[in-house]
C-alpha cells in the first residue's frame, strides 16, 4: 500500500467519481432528530422519524456513530443491514446553517461487499455477521460489558441531555476500581485475575438490569454503572450492597484463596458538566472512597 496523499489527482478523481452515495440525511444526534437539506430549497427540513427508526429499531442504536462521530470531532464507518441490503453508513462532523449535525451518507453495498476469507452463504449469515460487528465496536471483548468509546459517548449524551433540558432527571455515574488488584495477579496469577475480572463485571451486569442501568468497563479494573436517570439513595444502597456481597465471595487458587475488595464514588450529572469534568469528579470521588470509607457519593 501507498500513502494516499500521494495518489496522482486524476486517479483520486476517478476514484471519487465511482464512489457514488444513494442517500443522506442529516442528524442531531442529541435528541435524533433527522433533517433534509436540498439543493433547492436552502433550509432544513425536520422529518417525523427520529434517526434510528430507518433501522426498525425502538430506541437510539447502541453504537450510535453519529453520536461518535460529533464526540470524537472525526468521520466513521457502520455497517447495517436493512431489508436485505447492507448498508454502508458513513457518519461526519457537518455544520449547516450554524447548527452542528452528523451528516451520514449512506451506500447499497449488498452486492459490492467481500468480505476476506470468510464465506458468506446466505442473509441470516451477513445479518448475524453485522450484528456481532455492531457489538464488538461498542464492548469490551473480554468482560462484554460496554467499553471506554460507549461509555465516553454515552455520558456525551447524558451532559447534553442536561444541558438541553436542565429541569429533567439528571444521570449518575459511578466509578468501580477493585483494591490492591494488581496483588492478586501477583500472588495468585494471571488467570485468578481474569476469573475475578469476570466475576466482578457478571454481577456489576446483573445489578445494572435490576437498576436499568448499564455496565461498562473502562479498562483493567476499572468499570462503571450509569444510568440516564439520577439514582436514588434505594438504588445507592443496592450497589454498595453488592460491593459488600461481592467482597464476601471467596475465590479458590492453586496457591491458596482469595477474595476482592473494591471502592466506589458516585457522582451525578451537573449543568455546567463537560464529560471531561464530570469523569474528572467520578474519578475523585472514587479516589478519595479508596483513602477513606470505600464508598462515596457525592452531591
Ligand atoms: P489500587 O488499589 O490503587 O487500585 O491498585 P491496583 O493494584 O488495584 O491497580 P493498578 O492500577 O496498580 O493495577 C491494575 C492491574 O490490573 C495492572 C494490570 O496488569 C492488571 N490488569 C489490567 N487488565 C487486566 C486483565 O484483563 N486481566 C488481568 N488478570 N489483569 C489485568
Ligand atoms: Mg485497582
Amino acid at each position: 500500500m501507498f500513502p494516499y496523499a500521494d495518489i496522482h489527482p486524476k486517479v483520486a478523481s476517478t476514484a471519487l467519481e465511482l464512489l457514488q452515495f444513494d442517500s443522506y440525511r442529516l442528524v442531531d444526534p442529541r435528541d435524533h432528530r433527522v433533517f433534509a437539506y436540498g439543493r433547492d430549497v436552502e433550509e432544513l427540513r425536520q422529518e417525523d422519524e427520529p434517526c434510528y427508526r430507518i433501522w426498525k429499531r425502538s430506541e437510539p442504536c447502541l453504537n450510535c456513530t453519529s453520536r461518535s462521530c460529533l464526540a470524537q470531532q472525526a468521520p466513521l464507518f457502520k455497517i447495517e443491514y436493512l431489508d436485505g441490503r447492507v448498508l454502508l453508513v458513513y457518519s461526519l462532523p457537518s455544520e449547516v446553517e450554524g447548527k452542528i449535525f452528523a451528516l451520514e451518507l449512506v451506500m447499497d453495498v449488498t452486492k459490492s461487499l467481500l468480505v476476506s476469507d470468510i464465506a458468506i452463504h446466505d442473509n441470516i449469515e451477513i445479518t448475524h455477521m453485522i450484528t456481532k460487528f455492531n457489538e464488538l465496536a461498542v464492548c469490551d471483548g473480554f468482560t462484554k460489558l460496554f467499553n471506554k468509546t460507549y461509555i465516553n459517548n454515552t455520558l456525551e449524551g447524558y451532559v447534553q441531555a442536561v444541558k438541553r433540558d436542565p429541569a429533567a432527571d439528571c444521570a449518575t455515574v459511578a466509578l468501580l476500581d477493585i483494591d490492591g488488584f494488581k496483588f492478586i495477579n501477583d500472588t495468585y496469577g494471571h488467570v485468578s485475575g481474569d476469573d475475578a475480572l469476570l466475576y466482578f463485571a457478571n454481577k456489576l451486569r446483573h445489578l445494572a438490569r435490576e437498576l436499568d442501568a448499564w455496565a461498562g468497563r473502562f479498562g483493567g479494573d476499572e468499570f462503571v454503572l450509569c444510568s440516564s436517570r439520577m439514582l436514588d439513595e434505594k438504588d445507592i444502597e443496592r450497589l454498595f450492597e453488592e460491593i459488600d456481597s461481592i467482597e464476601r465471595h471467596v475465590f479458590e487458587a492453586e496457591t491458596g484463596s482469595y477474595s476482592l475488595a473494591a471502592s466506589c464514588g458516585v457522582c451525578f450529572v451537573r449543568l455546567d458538566d463537560t464529560v471531561h469534568s464530570l469523569l474528572n469528579r467520578v474519578d475523585d470521588a472514587m479516589y478519595q472512597a479508596k483513602l477513606l470509607d470505600r464508598r462515596l457519593v457525592v452531591r
